[in-house]
Formats: C-alpha cells, structure tokens, sequence
C-alpha cells in the first residue's frame, strides 16, 4: 500500500457513512484533495482530536481504490486563539468555506499553501483589545480571500474601467460581478444590472488587495462603507465560485 505524509489544512469535515468523517484538506503536495478518516466518529478513536479545524496538521495518506485515507496524523501547529471565542470561529469558517470554492481539486500550489497559513496566523495573532476589532479582523480576512481570488487568476480590477482602460475616477461609480471590475460612468451603457461603488468602498478594496493589508490602519470606517466592502467581496466570492458563501450569514449576524 503506498503511503505518504503532507501538511495541510482541513478545510471541511462531512460525515461519510457510519463511522467515518469525509475530510477536505488543503495539503502542500497536493493542494485540495479529498480523504477518508475512518471511524473517527466513534468517540474512542485516536485519530479524531488531531482531525479538527483550524490547525497545521502533518497527515499520513494511505491511497485507496476509491478514496485515499488517512492513517495518522500529528499537529505541527496550533492556531489557539483563532478558536478562542465564537467571532474568530465564524470567521476561520467563513474563510475555509471561501478557500473550498475557490480552489480546485489536485492542484498543487505552494503560493495558495503559504496564504492559508499567513491568514491563520494573522488572525491567530491580532491583538484583541480594540472596540472594533471585529471589524479589522474581517477586513483582514476578506483581504486575504481578495489575494487568493487573485491566486487562483480571478484578480478584480479596481483601477482600470473594464471597457475603457481609463484610470477610475474619485466619483461614483459602477462595478461589474460578471466582468469582475470596476466600470466607469461613461461606460455604464454597455451592460445592464451593474451596481454602484462608493469612492471610498473603491478606495479600501484596492488597499486590501495589497500583501501588506494587514500591517494597514485603518481608522474610523464607516458602517455603510463596512458594509458595502463586505457586500461586494461576498458578490465577487459568489460570481467566481457560482455557489453562495453559507457562512457568509454568520458574519452578518455578528457585525
Ligand atoms: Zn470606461
């Protein structure tokens, strides 16, 4: 039976059959694959605790006929206070759902790898002592779901007008979920069912594009710019993924 060992995140865990957990994981070998960890459901099992979200595991992988599965797995890392209230575990959720349908099966990518573990780690250590400091950390998770859109070759064009090519203006003006980009007035007339973008929406996305976003301050954000950055990055997750983002409701619950 050939074997072999990888990092990698569990991403979601389904029930299969009676005893057994489904596992989707993002490895480093072998990007996005599938796995069967059996009997985990029994409550005995010595596999199940080094199974559960949110942490760098280092995995056995027995491949089978139908699906590979896991034999053993060891935790390399912990990401402690990700889990550490119920607004930091709906957000990891929210992201792991967004990794899974932006991400496809069996393709390895090292740069989507070390993203994973850059988000993790900057939730793990955001310093919780802010008033708003939810809304920092879902600004920041969000950025990095922009910076994985962008991975995967789905990069949203903030500062160009689709049809123009004309820099964007400081004015109101209209996005596109189908083009995934920005359009400028004089533009509007080439497509039906655009939406409009605030200047200052427009102004915080193409600063959360950047890899050094979560080093940024950002002061005194609006609630109704808050919620239309939030809006916007749902609509362009759900437009490239043709699938809504469920937990993306938890997020709304909390805010
Ligand atoms: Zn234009």
């Amino acid at each position: 039976m050939f074997t072999h060992h990888s990092s990698a995140f569990i991403l979601k865990r389904q029930d299969f059959k009676e005893y057994d957990k489904l596992l989707t994981i993002y490895s480093e070998k072998e990007g996005k694959i599938e796995v069967v960890a059996r009997g985990t459901r029994k409550i005995q099992s010595k596999l199940a605790g080094h199974l559960e979200p949110f942490a760098l595991v280092d995995l056995m992988v027995a491949q089978g006929k139908y699906h590979d599965r896991v034999t053993g797995s060891t935790i390399l890392k912990n990401f402690e206070h990700l889990k550490s209230n119920f607004e930091r575990i709906a957000l990891a959720t929210y992201f792991n759902e967004s990794v899974d349908h932006l991400t496809r099966l069996h393709q390895t990518d090292q740069q989507t790898f070390d993203l994973i573990k850059e988000a993790y780690s900057a939730l793990d250590h955001y310093n919780q002592k802010r008033e708003d400091d939810f809304k920092r950390q879902v600004l920041i998770v969000l950025s990095f779901l922009l910076r994985l859109l962008s991975l995967q070759g789905f990069q949203p064009s903030f500062k160009n007008c689709f049809y123009c090519q004309r820099g964007i203006k400081e004015e109101q003006n209209f996005i596109s979920y189908s083009q995934l980009s920005i359009i400028c007035p004089a533009c509007r007339k080439n497509e039906d069912n655009l939406e409009t973008i605030s200047p200052t929406t427009l102004k915080v996305l193409r600063l959360m594009s950047q890899e050094r976003f979560s080093s940024l301050k950002i002061n005194n954000l609006d609630d109704l710019i808050f919620g239309e950055i939030r809006e916007v990055v749902n609509k362009i997750l759900q437009a490239v993924s043709e699938r809504e983002i469920k937990s993306a409701k938890m997020i709304e619950d909390l805010v």
